[in-house]
């Protein structure tokens, strides 16, 4: 893989299409820097061996790579029918709720069907409008009784056992983990992946609650836990209040599927304009997700608006995009990530870098150095025409800050520590290189930084290389040096 060819990553969600060890190889050779392990559909055994698959080829190949486990969040579905139900048009389902401890072992009467959401007929008033099966079906509440609320169904169609179901612009009184989602966030943890992603994040709070929980959390080799956390924004609570959530998470997810039916669809575009915006100007990695490339799971080829779709995220600055059931079960998960990554290829050769630079605001805080010294290095390295930028870093933000500018040249982000190497991987634009040993003097380090430069090919002899770095070297949070290398 060269780290050099696309400055947007690629997430792959691994699955029955691509989860063994040559697949994978092959994933992260055609340019995927993310394997994404949906918990939804995962159980722990499975999850061991993908995620083993993952650090093998990793470390085969030498290349960085960040391993995401997507925990499923609090999901309403349909229970009480083990088999599909067929519905007519303006058939009437009488939809009641039930305890979550025991609606699996439930058998609803005929015509009828159960749900985890507690007093749905004190949610949702007549003529609320119900989706259900992720929006397939659209419905109307045209009755309530004790406990249970009677939808008059639009569509015709066959719904599915445990299909979503979606009360749109109701906040649903559910706690934010279930019992499986604790298990599976302390799998995750124990497994030392390097991001979690959280489904249906509603504010700020429930950022908080997971933090606290990977904090008591054990890891295999018993160090401290690391994994950053992503929050999924797929609710109209969690759009309402994304500035916020931003701040709290460590990236940010558009997570387009759920968002589709939760807002309405129109409102999709604009909702993933704006979350990338905020998620950049935070210094967030933002990744742009679902239905990019839909059609390739049975085409070899994209729909030309599946190819402007993923063009369209690239130009909006989006740090990746995702590939879902295309990489998970579809029938080219190879040409599907090759063809991803010839689309942003294209956009980036065009991408007006410096214009990009120049119009988004600075953000810096008085006194914030690390922000200061990414900012007024960006601006250096264009003024001198700059081959490439390079970053010493202990926790990787002095490379989140270079990234936030989306600059034109590579930005190196050297690093001793295993963990940031591969969290780095999902930044847009940042090629993490893993340092054998620890620096202690300058000149050291900026030999070492030029010879490593060369050798990725970012930059040839008689190149300038703009360095970021803090002195005394090794240490958190000292970014404040800026040095102009002739190669
Ligand atoms: C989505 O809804 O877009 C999404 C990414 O979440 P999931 O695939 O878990 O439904």
């Amino acid at each position: 893989m060269n780290m050099l060819d696309k400055r947007t990553k690629i997430v792959a969600t691994l699955g029955p299409a691509s989860e063994n060890p040559e697949t994978v190889r092959a994933l992260l050779l055609a340019g995927v820097n993310v394997f994404r392990l949906n918990f939804s559909h995962k159980t722990p055994e499975e999850a061991t061996l993908a995620i083993a698959m993952v650090r093998a080829a990793r470390v085969e190949l030498a290349v960085p790579a960040a391993i995401m486990a997507d925990i499923k969040g609090p999901a309403v579905r349909l229970y009480g029918y083990s088999k599909p139900m067929a519905i007519e048009t303006d058939q009437v389902l009488l939809i009641e709720s039930r305890p979550q401890e025991e609606i699996e072992r439930l058998e609803a009467p005929a015509g009828g069907a159960y749900t985890n959401l507690p007093d749905i007929d004190r949610l949702c008033a007549i003529g609320q409008r119900i989706l259900l099966m992720d929006g397939y079906f659209a419905g109307e509440v045209v009755g309530r009784r004790p406990g249970g609320i009677e939808v008059r169904i639009g569509n015709p169609g066959s719904l599915r056992p445990k299909a979503h179901l979606t009360v749109p612009n109701v906040d649903y009184p559910i706690p934010f983990l279930s019992d499986k989602d604790i298990r599976d966030i302390s799998f995750a943890v124990e497994k030392e992946v390097e991001y979690i992603a959280l489904s249906f994040v509603r504010c700020a709070t429930d950022i908080e609650e997971v933090r606290r929980l990977v904090a008591r959390s054990r890891t295999e080799s018993g160090a401290r836990p690391r994994a950053l956390l992503v929050a999924k924004i797929e609710s109209a609570r969690g759009l309402a209040s994304v500035d916020e959530i931003v701040e709290a998470a460590d990236g940010i997810m558009v997570a387009r599927g759920d968002m589709g039916v939760e807002i309405s669809v129109e409102s999709v575009p604009l909702a993933q304009k704006r979350i990338i915006r905020t998620g950049y100007l935070a210094a967030r990695p933002v990744i742009t997700a679902t239905q990019m490339l839909e059609s390739m799971i049975e085409s070899p080829m994209p729909t030309r608006a599946e190819a402007s779709d993923v063009a369209n995220a690239c130009f909006d600055s989006t740090s990746a995009v995702m590939l879902s059931g295309e990489t998970a079960m579809g029938r080219f998960p190879l040409k599907v990530v090759e063809t991803m990554g010839s689309i942003i290829r294209a956009v980036e050769k065009e991408f007006d870098y410096e214009g990009f630079h120049r119009s988004v605001p600075p953000n810096v805080r008085s006194g914030d150095l690390p922000a200061i010294m990414s900012y007024n290095a960006v601006s250096t390295a264009y003024q001198c025409g700059a081959a490439a930028l390079a970053v010493l870093t202990e926790t990787g933000h002095a490379a989140r800050l270079l990234s936030r500018l989306r600059p034109g040249m590579p930005i190196l982000a050297f690093t001793r520590d295993e963990t940031v190497y591969n969290q780095l991987a999902l930044n847009w634009g940042v090629v993490p290189v893993l340092l054998p040993k620890p620096y202690e003097r300058l000149e050291e380090a900026v030999a070492m930084v030029g010879e490593a430069t060369l050798a990725a090919g970012a930059a040839k002899r008689g190149d300038r290389l703009v360095i970021v770095a803090g002195l005394p070297l090794a240490r958190q949070g000292t970014t404040n040096m800026i040095r102009v290398e002739t190669l």
